[in-house]
């Protein structure tokens, strides 16, 4: 006889492929399977320095991955139903007027999803109807993993190589051939962005891609990138580039609300491996991605610590909270070029380059010494890709108060403008402004003498800013107070000194 109903909870598992979820729900042979996706109200509030928690970007690239999932569920004979309000009100309400007999969900590690979780386990509780969780999102399974999650290693190198050495990625779980009708209940139709108060973005021509949520979108561009454009094969030379399509994979807005699952790029990677080349490059998408286990791990490990100020390594420092100056940051408005051109072209297509991330994470930290939480909560309204714990995991690093964080390092802007963005190709494509300046001048233009300012019909502080601050200046100040935090901190616990934590642990990658 044919079980009772059982419902999937869709949230940042966007997709039907490598869906366990999904794919146990079709194994139970229940007499319906239940698609549900809720768009909550909490995530279109505020971030607590008062940007929009999604903003217009990640909210129209949500709307169409969640399009896409229902277009997915209808071909397979089953639709997606739709609602907005919390999940713990809206899915207990729902199982028990359809007689569901269990709640099949991916769990999250960090604390607002687990709250929400908690509420709606308990509210199923009450009603009797079963809920069922399974881990998803990352490469590995803590089951396949040397270790367990409380033992994970406080070292990215030694997380990465014991589980090179003694774990394995399982395949992707097949996607279903067909699914059970749904029962008579009205699916509700898909909001729009003014449903949450936002304006469509308009389109930037300058992006590097025009992207589209949803898994078909997606799986096309793994095709595209891996396959007909054949870039896999030279991605570790490339993946640090800041302009077009195809420096980097840019699978990472797919992966952050689940349109693409990790183990089926591996299969792909394996794949390419098997009929086109395995080499360097290959490998280091998947070292890639396993930063992104990594930090899905250690937000597991370490709950609520990633939020705070100190973050994982406990580290007091008086970040400032300095208004005008962040202001400054996040307008592209600090006079470093490649600080403002990667912030212009985030606020303009809600996309920027790893190295891009790096390097305006590293100025707003410790250049302007600004409490690396506002930055984060920025770049969390704005990232078409914002994944929490890759968000939290990255800023929590290059603050220098990551789990595995070696003493002060920053980077150098000018250097990493020239190494990057020789010819100043990038800079000028979002700051205009620079257009005619030579190569030798674009990443310094505060070097300007009033003579070149003219020559090059650029006025410092009327056409582009003068810089904010001086980078090296700056940054001694920001490493005394950081050195201040550590040394207080070190001497509490009657440790080693500052030299002792620069000292530890491997090199930073780059
Ligand atoms: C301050 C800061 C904040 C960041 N915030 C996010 C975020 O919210 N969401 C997000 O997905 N990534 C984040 N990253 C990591 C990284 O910048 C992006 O994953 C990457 O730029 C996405 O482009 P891609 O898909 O072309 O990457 P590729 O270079 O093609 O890499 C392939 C995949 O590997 C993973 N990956 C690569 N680098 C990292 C990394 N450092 N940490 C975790 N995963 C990585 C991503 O899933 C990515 O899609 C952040 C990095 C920094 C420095």
């Amino acid at each position: 006889m044919a079980q009772a109903p059982i419902l999937i909870w869709y949230r940042a598992d966007l997709r039907v492929h490598d869906h366990e979820p999904l794919h146990q729900a079709v194994q139970a042979r229940p007499s319906s399977i239940l698609p549900v996706y809720c768009f909550d109200p909490r995530h279109f509030g505020t971030t607590s320095f008062g940007f929009p928690k999604t903003g217009a970007f990640r909210a129209q690239f949500l709307l169409e991955s969640v399009a896409d999932l229902r277009q997915q569920l209808r071909s397979l004979g089953s639709d997606l139903i739709l609602r907005i309000g919390k999940p713990e009100a809206v899915i207990p309400q729902m199982a028990q007027e359809l007689g569901v007999a269990a709640v099949y969900y991916y769990r999250e590690v960090t604390s607002e999803e687990r709250a929400v979780e908690s509420a709606l386990n308990s509210a199923l509780s009450k009603t009797g109807v079963k809920a069922k969780t399974f881990w998803g999102h990352t490469l590995y399974y803590p089951d396949d993993l040397p270790f367990g999650i409380p033992q994970i290693p406080e070292l990215f190198t030694n997380f990465r190589k014991q589980v090179e050495r003694e774990s394995s990625v399982n395949s992707p779980l097949p996607t279903p051939k067909q699914l059970p009708p749904l029962p008579n209940v009205s699916v509700g139709g898909l909001p729009e962005l003014a449903t949450f108060g936002l304006e469509a973005p308009k389109p930037d021509p300058r992006g590097v891609l025009e992207f589209r949520g949803g898994e078909t979108e997606g799986k096309a561009r793994v095709q595209q990138y891996f396959w007909q454009g054949d870039r896999l094969r030279v991605y570790k030379e490339t993946r640090n580039g800041l302009l077009g399509a195809d420096y980097s994979s840019k699978f990472s807005p797919w992966l952050a609300l689940g349109c693409l699952s990790p183990r089926y790029i591996h299969a792909e990677v394996e794949r390419y491996e098997g009929d086109r080349i395995q080499n360097d490059s290959t490998y280091w998408l998947i070292f890639e991605l396993l930063w992104r286990d990594y930090f899905r791990f250690v937000c597991a490990k370490h709950g609520n610590k990633v939020f705070l100020p100190a973050g994982l390594q406990g580290v007091d420092i008086p970040w400032k909270q300095d208004e005008k100056r962040f202001d400054l940051w996040r307008e592209g408005m600090t006079g470093f070029p490649l600080v403002d051109a990667n912030m212009r072209e985030l606020a303009a297509t809600g996309f920027m380059s790893n190295r891009g991330r790096q390097n305006v994470a590293s100025f707003l930290t410790k250049n302007l010494g600004i409490d690396w939480r506002m930055g984060a909560e920025w770049f969390e309204s704005l990232l078409i890709d914002h994944d929490v714990c890759s968000n939290y995991g990255n800023w929590n690093y290059t603050a220098g108060v990551g789990n595995d964080a070696r003493g002060f390092r920053f980077f150098n802007i000018t250097k990493q403008a020239k190494d990057y963005d020789p010819d100043g190709t990038y800079v000028k494509h979002w700051l205009p402004e620079l257009a005619n300046l030579p190569a030798s001048k674009v990443h310094e233009p505060w070097k300007l003498l009033p003579i070149e300012q003219q020559r090059f019909e650029v006025r410092l502080g009327v056409d582009y800013p003068m810089a904010v601050v001086d980078l090296f200046k700056s940054a001694e100040a920001n490493e005394r107070i950081y050195n201040e935090a550590l040394g207080i901190r070190k001497a509490d616990r009657g440790g080693h000194n500052n030299r002792d934590a620069r000292r530890r642990g491997d090199r930073r990658r780059s």
